[in-house]
């Protein structure tokens, strides 16, 4: 069994593998996925909760347990049937202009490119409209929050 592995059965068993490696990988994984491919995972949500609730994966720079958590809130969103982009705010790995090119999102406006800026994106699927700042830290973050409307 491979960490690239994304059939629903692999990840299940990496997700509650307890290796602090498999179960960091899985997570991003799972991030991944488009919502039909999470689907089967929504069964098994409690079962991978119960596995990893005490689980600390550690992280030099960055808690990497919010990978795992977001690995859960994507499953769950998938449940809900939320918008994709409901995922967006609360995890700082979103790059905006990725989310653009694999076609979730448009650009609508930005600050002059630097490593600190600002977008504003809009969801393609639901229309819904974001502020993104993108900072840096060791690593580069974008913090989205729902625009606030004018
Ligand atoms: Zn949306």
């Amino acid at each position: 069994m491979t960490a690239d592995a994304t059939d629903p059965a692999s990840l299940l068993a990496e997700l509650t593998s307890r290796d602090h490696h498999r179960v960091w990988a899985a997570s991003h994984a799972v991030i991944r996925l488009p919502a039909a491919s999470r689907l089967p995972l929504v069964p098994h949500l409690a079962a991978i909760q119960q596995a990893t609730e005490d689980l600390d994966l550690g992280g030099a720079f960055y808690p990497n347990n919010d990978h795992l958590r977001q690995a859960l809130r994507a499953v769950e969103a998938a449940r809900d049937g939320l918008c994709a982009c409901a995922l967006y705010p609360g995890y700082l790995f979103y790059n905006p202009k990725k989310e653009q090119e694999s076609g979730a999102v448009t650009i609508l406006s930005s600050s002059p490119p630097d490593w600190n800026m600002t977008y504003s994106c809009q969801c393609r699927a639901c229309g819904a409209v974001y502020d993104v700042e993108q900072g840096e830290y060791h690593y580069t973050w974008w913090d989205w929050k729902p625009a606030t409307p004018t």
